[in-house]
């Protein structure tokens, strides 16, 4: 059987605005008024999708769904989407994390945060035997911006996760790579946010920053996002890929993303050649499904492709990401034996 196309997928890695379809961000920008005459946004649009560029036009895609994201209505469809997409790829357990952003006189950051909160909610109560996704958020640090606004999104993912706790389980530090003092100012503040009950996630290595990676992988958090250049082939160093195998934190690998933003230069070169051969835990993973015109299951077999993984190893791989998973205990039974009901189906 083809098991990337199986139903109990676990997406780990999923930016909500990255992640938006092209289609809904049409839709989303044809029921704006004020959009609706701007030929600018309407040409970026067609552009949404990234064939193969810098990291930096990589993070300029993200201002075109940010223009169309921009009430508690627009936020509200685009959550729906998105994880509507996902659930019909077959993801069954679904982390996806967005940015508080504020709109000033329209939406407030934390109107930002209870309209995806609120679709989650709305689209769980839904759940049957045959249609079935958990959904959990977690709320990001932009580097980029200033550390005011970081402490202010941890504030907000403290009292999130005290109203939702089966919702909000996390924060995670995203963002240009190229930006911010990060050891100084967020991590620090992330401390707080584990202190509170809070998971920690952080993109990490994205390019080549030794000290930066380091304090990164001391941090020991719950997982890491890329981990690209922490090996010594990939501007890393021995130093700081014995420390992340140390730590067996486990990876977030985004294939497409890393190669259409040139961070790694083929599939069969990326790092997660070595994440296999050493058994280092991973979760196979979108990044920015929208952005890069991919989906969970095409991921998977990418992967399998690339490396030559077996029906069984790709069963592995979503085992890795349930127990990599912030879901709960009882949920990650509940998704370990209908992963196992699969397999004796498929034999
Ligand atoms: P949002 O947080 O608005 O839902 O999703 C888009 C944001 O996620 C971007 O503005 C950027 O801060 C972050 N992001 C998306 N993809 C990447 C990535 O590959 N690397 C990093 N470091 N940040 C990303």
């Amino acid at each position: 059987f083809v098991c990337y196309r199986f139903r109990f997928t676990q997406e780990l890695h999923a930016h909500l605005n990255g992640s938006l379809s092209e289609d809904t961000l049409r839709d989303l920008f044809m029921e704006n008024p004020d959009l609706k005459s701007d030929e600018r946004i309407k040409s970026l649009i067609s552009s949404f999708l990234l064939k193969s560029r810098s990291l930096e036009e990589c993070f300029k895609k993200f201002e075109i769904a940010h223009a169309v994201t921009v009430t508690p209505a627009a936020v509200k469809r685009a959550t729906k989407d998105v994880i509507s997409d996902f659930a019909a790829d077959g993801v069954a357990y679904l982390e996806l994390r967005t940015t508080p952003r504020s709109v000033p006189g329209i939406m407030s950051k934390s109107e930002y945060v209870q309209a995806v909160v609120d679709t989650i909610k709305d689209v769980q109560a839904f759940n049957s035997s045959d249609k079935f996704i958990i959904v959990k958020l977690l709320l990001s640090i932009n580097r980029q911006e200033s550390p005011i606004e970081a402490e202010e999104n941890v504030r907000k993912a403290i009292e999130a996760n005290a109203a939702y706790p089966d919702i909000v389980v996390g924060v995670d530090l995203s963002g240009n790579p190229k930006y911010g003092d990060v050891v100084r100012n967020i991590l620090p503040l992330l401390t707080e946010a584990r202190k509170s009950g809070l998971k920690v996630v952080l993109h990490c290595a994205e390019i080549p920053n030794e000290n930066e990676v380091e304090e990164m992988l001391k941090f020991n958090a719950d997982r890491l996002g890329h981990g690209t250049c922490v090996h010594p082939s990939y501007g890393g160093s021995e130093k700081l890929w014995r420390l992340l195998l140390d730590s067996k934190t486990p990876l977030e690998v985004c294939l497409t993303s890393n190669v259409k933003c040139k961070t790694v230069e083929t599939y069969e070169n990326h790092h997660l050649r070595h994440l296999l051969q050493l058994q280092h835990p991973f979760a196979i993973s979108t990044d920015d499904k929208g952005v890069f015109s991919t989906s969970l299951s095409k991921e998977f077999e990418l992967a399998a492709k690339t490396f030559n993984l077996s029906s069984l190893e790709l069963c592995n791989c979503v085992a890795m990401a349930i127990n990599a998973s912030f879901a709960s205990t009882d949920e990650k039974n509940e998704l370990m034996s209908k992963l196992s009901a699969f397999k004796i189906e498929r034999g």
